[in-house]
């Protein structure tokens, strides 16, 4: 086998990041995008962008503006701010330029799962603490097992399980740790805290964060990240690419900045109707429910989750089919949609079960 043989068949061998599947019509509660911002919002900014754009130039200096927006929105100084094609390409970048075959990578599990297919295309060594029975994780052991670790992962709120570290944890952590911490806080704004503030001062801290969720724009693939004045230099001028967002990203990311308010209203819609998705599904004797920080919830629903997936698919409602998760066998993670799909996905469950 030449090289290149060699290398692509090596490639071919990782499965790469799978998906959701794509299932035309249905209520989409697999995903953990954000119905509750409405269609409206959305008009405005592709109508803002329609005004203000001009493709046929690069995007300059609307670039800087859009950091101005950002770090404005975050309450941290614009110097702290990178800017990527979603979070996803920030972590990304991260790890394709911090991360060696000897960096060794500690995360929980489960975790994000692109994150994890990341450290295996680049071959990094990575070791977790698994959530326990009741999906949390003990901080005790994360800091027990961060002294053999070079970059610590978290995503807080994780995702799967919904579950975050408390800030005082998560602070005594990043200030006990001599490595990189990358804490991922794509769903922040459904939790109780953010450390973003913390980012400036640390030089071993990045925060990752987007647009896709609080906002409703995973489509806009708009991600951003906080740290330390001297990694945002280096990240935005050398390692990222000189336009990693598109003018039309750039125009209707800095227009739904500025529209933060509503956004924290349905986020705080999404809370609520967390709390009602969590508490009728807690009905059940056949399912154990996780408490959840996110805009998703995690339950077991144990040997027929095949079966409630499937029939819920069959009402045309998509709920992510997880299986296996820590010690708990039958996992499903719904998505918080609206009030109005949320009571579809709840009667749909209701009908199946009584
Ligand atoms: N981090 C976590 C924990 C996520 O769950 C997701 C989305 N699935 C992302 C990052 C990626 O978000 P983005 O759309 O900004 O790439």
């Amino acid at each position: 086998m030449s090289w290149l043989e060699k290398k692509l068949d090596a490639y071919s061998k990782l499965g790469g990041y799978v998906k959701p599947d794509l299932h035309q019509g249905a209520l989409k509660l697999d995903s953990n995008e954000n119905y509750m911002i409405p269609k409206q919002l959305q008009a405005d900014l592709i109508n803002h962008a329609k005004k203000t754009a001009d493709v046929r130039e690069y995007p300059l200096g609307r670039l800087d503006e859009l950091v101005q927006g950002i770090a404005k929105y975050a309450k941290v100084p614009p110097y702290t701010i990178g800017v990527g094609n979603g979070s996803d390409q920030i972590l990304d970048l991260i790890l394709a330029n911090f991360a060696s075959h000897k960096t060794r990578v500690l995360c929980p599990s489960p975790t994000f799962g692109f994150f994890e297919e990341r450290c295996r295309l680049y071959g990094l060594p990575v070791t977790s603490v698994p959530f326990s029975a009741g999906m949390a994780l003990d901080i005790a052991e994360f800091a027990a097992a961060s002294k053999q670790a070079d970059i610590l992962y978290i995503d807080s709120p994780n995702n799967p399980t919904g579950f975050q570290f408390k800030r005082s944890e998560l602070r005594n952590l990043v200030e006990s740790f001599e490595g990189l911490v990358i804490i991922d806080e794509a769903y922040a704004e459904f939790a109780s805290h953010t450390i973003s503030g913390m980012a400036k001062s640390r030089d071993n801290l990045v925060v990752v964060r987007t647009l896709s969720k609080s906002f409703g724009l995973a489509g806009l693939r708009l991600g951003y990240m906080v740290s330390s004045k001297e990694f945002a230099d280096v990240f935005t001028r050398v390692l990222q690419y000189p336009y990693p967002l598109s003018t039309m990203s750039i125009e209707m990311g800095m227009l739904a900045l500025q529209k933060s308010d509503a956004m924290l209203e349905a986020a705080q819609a999404v809370k609520e109707e967390r709390r009602r998705v969590t508490d009728e599904l807690r009905k059940y004797s056949e399912f154990e429910v996780f408490d959840s920080q996110a805009n998703f919830v995690l339950f077991d629903a144990h040997g027929s989750y095949k079966r409630v997936h499937a029939a819920l698919l069959e009402q045309g409602i998509l709920v992510r089919r997880l299986g296996k998760v820590g010690t708990h066998e039958g996992c499903l993670r719904v998505t918080i949609g609206t009030k109005a799909m949320n009571s579809r996905f709840l009667l749909a469950v209701r009908d199946l079960l009584q």
